[in-house]
């Protein structure tokens, strides 16, 4: 299937340029007509929008012009910057509307804010930085403080759909952990498969975790296992209750960076507090791994692992309304379905209803399991409502 790609994580190298931006004025006043100060309550994404200096409207909106040599990678370009005092880093975290940077060279964490030309020259500003990126970054102003100067090209993006726009989750990360649980809550293979689709269109691997083993007879989890190992997943069960498969989740994480997704209540706090103890992630009982932490956000953070490697939480992954993604494009992620949609009668078969499906006979023949089918159903119902109106610009 040929797709087109997002905005955040292709490479492609090329030669130096130099660039001819535009700058916005400086102390500038805001001039949006809605109260923003709710919206910063309830969603941090309008807090990106609402960034000081920012003018959605009115004349003398750019002051000055400025030529930059730039390098390009892929669709981003990418800034030259003059390395004396900067520090290389990571994105850790958001707080408000900067971001923690944790220093590659001492582990010191900074807060830092960005740079305005490096958001001039992003394709979309609101993904100027995210959780995950790599930065080039100058200490300035008080201690542990600084002002990022580049972003580098990312690679493994997560990103979901927001009001039409592409909101990138977590960049730079080599895997997904699909965390579900045996009971308590029950199993919900459905949820799994929004996941693994998730992964699919982002191309990152994915391991399928099923933890409360201790709760069930695991002989009874054996079909499920055998399903997703077939289709080529890694599955690991696991307990945080007799400690089985921690080990061998432990060996999966290490030395990666992976993105943990799940439902609420499975255990992904449990699960990393057995894998890395210093962690020391609260396990109580709220509704949401993200709200257990320092701070209410629905972005994603890093957390590092003293084996070596990152876990990022993505409490966006859950939304399934995926950037760069149509409902009639959900069937091309379902890996066992793709051998079998050439011989579908109508090319833009949905393999709900139609005549010589060639999906439904597979699934009739036992080629495609009744399971998975019946969790491509669901979703395509699931997700129709979003795709009433017309589809966003970008999947045109
Ligand atoms: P999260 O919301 O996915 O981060 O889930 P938590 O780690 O907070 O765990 C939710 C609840 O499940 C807590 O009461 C945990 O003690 C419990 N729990 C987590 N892992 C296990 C497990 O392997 N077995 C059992 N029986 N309970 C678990």
């Amino acid at each position: 299937m040929v797709r087109k790609k997002s905005s955040s994580g292709k490479r492609r190298s090329g030669q130096g340029r130099k660039v001819r931006v535009d700058l916005r004025r400086n102390k500038q006043t805001r001039t949006r007509q809605q109260n923003l100060t709710q919206e910063v309550l309830t969603d941090m994404e309008s807090a990106e929008d609402a960034e000081s200096g920012e003018r959605l409207s009115g004349k003398g909106q750019l002051s000055r012009r400025r030529t930059i040599r730039t390098s390009e990678d892929g669709e981003q370009a990418l800034r030259d910057v003059n390395l004396a005092g900067c520090k290389t880093g990571r994105v850790l975290s958001f707080v408000g509307l900067n971001c923690v940077v944790q220093s590659d060279e001492d582990g010191l964490k900074f807060e830092c804010t960005l740079r305005g030309v490096v958001r001039t020259l992003a394709r979309d500003g609101r993904n100027a930085v995210v959780t995950g990126d790599r930065v080039v970054f100058r200490p300035a102003g008080d201690v542990y403080q600084g002002v990022i100067e580049r972003v580098e090209p990312r690679h493994g993006v997560l990103a979901r759909q927001s009001q039409g726009k592409e909101h990138v989750l977590v960049a730079n990360i080599d895997q997904i952990l699909i965390v579900a649980s045996a009971a308590s809550p029950e199993l919900k293979t459905n949820l799994i498969d929004r996941y693994l689709v998730n992964a699919e269109v982002h191309e990152i691997p994915a391991i399928i975790c099923i933890n409360k083993a201790d709760l069930v007879d695991v002989r009874t989890l054996q079909p499920v296992v055998a399903l997703y190992g077939r289709l080529g997943y890694r599955v690991v069960l696991t307990s945080n209750a007799n400690g089985r498969g921690i080990q061998e989740l432990r060996q999966l994480l290490t030395g990666r960076e992976t993105a943990v997704g799940g439902q609420s209540g499975v255990g992904k706090s449990s699960l990393l507090n057995s894998v890395d103890s210093d962690l020391s992630l609260d396990t109580s009982d709220v509704s949401d791994w993200s709200h257990k932490g320092m701070h209410t956000t629905r972005r994603a953070h890093l957390l590092p692992l003293k084996s070596g490697g990152w876990v990022a939480d993505t409490p966006g992954i859950r939304q399934f309304v995926l950037w760069d993604l149509s409902l009639e494009e959900i069937d091309g992620f379902y890996v066992e379905f793709r051998a079998f949609i050439p011989y579908c009668r109508f090319p833009d078969c949905s393999h709900l209803h139609e005549d010589k499906c060639g999906v439904k006979d597979a699934v009739e023949q036992g080629l495609i399991a009744q399971r998975r089918y019946h969790s491509y159903v669901r979703m395509r119902e699931e997700e129709a409502p979003h795709w009433k109106a017309p589809p966003p610009e970008s999947f045109a």
